[in-house]
């Protein structure tokens, strides 16, 4: 046990999934050409006015929900006014005084469960973005980004470790992504996180001064992040120095955080309500409306398939991790009836598949119903269990059909009672002698008349239905002989 600890709290903003921006009716698209996707409102042209998006506030009321915020009901806009190339209208619209949800939580398992609390959680405006050329020192500016909407989520300093941020941040997103507001790609900026940290002596009440950190691009790079500055800030504080209140910039090449600058606070910015905007009431009606909409969200899928379909917890767990499993998983056992046997084939080679080839489940691309499908070919005797696991392969990689792919590639199994029957006549003819042995007790010479049948029919004959054509034939010669 180190003697300091570190203290963090998150300045989370993701992009929400709207079709357009958040005040005007410009797409959202990502990676349009520069500057395809603007017009007088996102590009701040003077007497440009803007209209909320309604959809915004659906999808910021329903993350609101689901994080347990209390919903403001009569909510707000606000200037945040400062000058940046990236931001033509001068100022950002957001909400400081009334945001749209507050006092919520979310839990994490690490693997004891802890609370991290939302501060609250306030809709805004995205600003351009800067394409700095290292070559010519020149920078572009790509004002598609302008107005798109975003929802910063902001915590109390509850996290104690970068894996408890970490867990945090994965369980955010798997569940940004089951209400489906937000896709949430750090590499392309629709989950966007800022680490305030702050270290102080194990044991001490008071906070320290902390620092916030920016431009973090992956969970490995926020976990990065956290280690270097804790490690800086406590190497200053134990030599009797002082922390500045500043934002650092994280270099993910260098492996350090540098200094930005000086922290500004909320007077700089001139707060004062967006008078073009106005006030925004929620009804209690709209926030049923909202609730009922709601989709289940991992923790309660999780307990439904533990309680009703009796899967163990681990799996469950699993399971639920990710909306794409999730509805494959209850895709497949609506399909094949048997919630644990679709469990065993997602959990085993469906994750191996996703290992090797190094798949996102959120990239995945197999039809719904395969999966389901192809057990039911195997439970039922169709194809074989291997033959299965090759059918499932191939519609992972390449979109197959389960049944087309059995027929292009001859994986069926034998189960016409006639074409087994005659295989089994032939072999009873062709091993006479083990035959007699069987009919005078040497009941293991059965196996051995199976296998001959099996090998008769190149194995393509389906065991069950050929096992009872063997047992039928050979109890026929008892009654005869
Ligand atoms: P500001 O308005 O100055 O940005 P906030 O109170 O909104 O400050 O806090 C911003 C973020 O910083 C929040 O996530 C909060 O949890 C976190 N935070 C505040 N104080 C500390 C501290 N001493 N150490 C670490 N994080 C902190
Ligand atoms: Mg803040
Ligand atoms: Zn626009």
């Amino acid at each position: 046990m180190t003697d300091h600890e570190t203290v963090v709290g998150l300045e989370v903003h993701v992009e929400l999934k709207t079709r357009s921006k958040i005040f005007c009716s410009c797409p959202t698209t990502f990676g349009a050409p520069p500057n395809a996707h603007i017009c007088e409102v996102c590009a701040g042209l003077p007497g440009a006015l803007p209209r909320l998006n309604k959809k915004v506030l659906d999808y910021a009321i329903m993350t609101a929900l689901a994080l347990n915020c209390e919903v403001t009901r009569e909510s707000r806009f606000d200037r945040k006014n400062y000058f940046y190339p990236d931001l033509p209208k001068g100022y950002q619209i957001s909400q400081l005084y009334a945001p749209i949800g507050r006092n919520g939580f979310l839990t994490i398992d690490l693997p004891l469960e802890k609370i991290i609390r939302i501060h609250e959680l306030h809709m805004e405006d995205d600003a351009g973005k800067l394409i700095h050329e290292g070559s010519s020192n020149r920078t572009k500016i790509d004002f598609s980004r302008c107005g798109v909407p975003l929802l910063e989520i902001v915590t109390e300093p509850d996290f104690r470790s970068s894996e408890e941020v970490v867990a945090f941040l994965t369980r955010l997103r798997t569940m940004l992504r089951f209400i489906g507001v937000s896709d949430c790609k750090m590499q392309e900026g629709s989950l966007r996180v800022d680490v305030n940290l702050s270290v102080r002596a194990r044991g001490d009440e008071a906070l320290g001064t902390r620092t916030e950190m920016k431009n973090l691009s992956s969970f490995r790079a926020v976990s990065k992040a956290i280690e270097y500055e804790s490690s800086r800030q406590w190497e200053i504080v134990s030599n009797g120095g002082t922390i500045e209140r500043e934002t650092r910039r994280w270099d993910e090449e260098k492996e350090q955080s540098f200094s930005m600058r000086k922290k500004e606070d909320a007077a700089e910015y001139k707060y004062f309500t967006e008078p073009d905007i106005p006030e925004i009431l929620v009804t209690e009606k709209k926030i049923d409306e909202i609730r009922s909409i709601l989709p289940e969200l991992p923790k309660e899928k999780c307990r439904r398939y533990i309680e009703k379909m009796h899967l163990p917890p681990y799996d469950a767990g699993i399971l639920s991790a990710s909306r794409e499993t999730a509805e494959l998983f209850e895709k497949t056992a609506e399909i094949c009836g048997d919630p644990k046997e679709a469990s065993n084939w997602i959990m085993g080679d469906l994750m191996k598949l996703l290992n090797d080839t190094g798949t996102l489940p959120e990239d995945m691309k197999i039809r719904q119903d395969s999966l389901g499908k192809i057990i039911l070919m195997v439970k039922s005797g169709k194809i074989s269990r291997a033959a299965g696991k090759e059918i499932l392969r191939a519609s992972f990689l390449e979109d197959a059909v389960p049944e087309e792919y059995a027929d292009e590639h001859d994986l069926w199994l034998i189960s016409d009672p006639k074409i087994l029957e005659d295989a089994v006549a032939r072999v009873l003819k062709e091993n006479e002698k083990a035959l007699t042995e069987y009919l005078s007790g040497k009941t293991k010479n059965f196996q051995f008349l199976l296998g001959q049948a099996m090998r008769l029919t190149r194995g393509k004959a389906d065991p069950g239905a050929l096992r009872t054509a063997l047992e039928t034939a050979l109890s026929r010669k008892k009654d005869e002989a």
